[in-house]
C-alpha cells in the first residue's frame, strides 16, 4: 500500500463514494500521483485544474470520484471538469506555473480488472453491497499493492493553456479550424486563440 494510502484513507474514501471498489481506487491513486508529480498539495481552492476523462453510464465511473477525494479538485468547486471519452485519464493543471500532468491507466491493468470475478459479476449487475468480500478484497488489494509505473502511465506537459473566463457577449475565430466560439470557451496558447475539439489534438493524445 504507498505511504499515502491507509485503512483511515479508504474509509473515509468509502464514506464518501458509497462503498468500497478497485475504480474509486484507481482514481485515488492517480489522483495522489499527479499531485505527486506536480509536487503539490490537495487542491484547497482554484489552485489546481482536473480533466476526468471516464465518460458516463459506463462500469467505472466511480474513478471521479476517486480522483475528486484525492485531488481535491471537485464539481462542487468547479474546478474540475468532465471530458467523456469513456478513457480512464486524469489531467491535473496547476494554472499557476501552466504545468499539468495527464495519468492514465495502464491498459493492460483495465484489462486485468475486467477479467475478476468481481468485474464479471458487476457486469452481471450484482450491486456493489451485495458482492462476496473476498471478491472485493482481492481487486481491492490488486490496486493497492501495485506500485505507481505497474498501474499508470503518465505525460507531463509545459505552458498548458488555460481557459479563458469572460463575458458571454464576445467571439472570436479559432485560429485552427476557423469556426467562432464563444470567448468563455476559448482556450489561449501561445498568443492565439482555439475552440476546445483543436486545442484538446495539441495536447491529448
Ligand atoms: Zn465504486
Ligand atoms: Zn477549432
Amino acid at each position: 500500500m504507498p505511504q499515502y494510502v491507509n485503512e483511515k484513507t479508504l474509509e473515509s474514501l468509502a464514506a464518501f463514494h458509497g462503498h468500497r471498489c478497485p475504480a474509486s481506487l484507481y482514481g485515488l491513486r492517480a489522483g495522489y500521483l499527479a499531485l505527486e508529480l506536480l509536487n503539490t498539495e490537495r487542491a484547497k481552492d482554484h489552485e489546481l485544474l482536473g480533466i476526468v476523462e471516464t465518460g458516463n453510464s459506463h462500469f467505472a465511473n466511480c474513478f471521479g470520484d476517486g480522483v475528486q477525494y484525492a485531488a481535491g479538485t471537485t464539481f462542487g468547486k468547479d474546478n474540475i471538469s468532465k471530458n467523456p471519452l469513456g478513457k480512464f485519464a486524469f489531467t491535473l493543471i496547476q494554472p499557476s506555473s501552466k504545468k499539468a500532468v495527464r495519468v492514465l491507466l495502464r491498459s493492460e491493468v483495465l484489462m486485468g480488472f475486467m477479467e475478476t470475478n468481481f468485474f464479471k459479476m458487476r457486469k452481471n449487475k450484482v450491486p456493489p453491497n451485495q458482492l462476496p468480500q473476498e471478491d472485493i478484497d482481492f481487486v481491492v488489494n490488486g490496486v493497492l499493492e501495485a506500485s505507481d509505473t505497474e498501474l499508470f502511465s503518465y505525460k507531463r506537459m509545459e505552458g498548458y493553456p488555460i481557459q479563458q473566463k469572460q463575458s458571454l457577449f464576445e467571439a472570436v475565430i479559432c485560429e485552427s479550424c476557423g469556426e467562432a466560439v464563444v470567448t468563455s470557451y476559448v482556450v489561449s496558447y501561445d498568443g492565439k486563440d482555439y475552440c476546445q475539439p483543436c486545442a484538446n489534438k495539441m495536447f491529448i493524445s
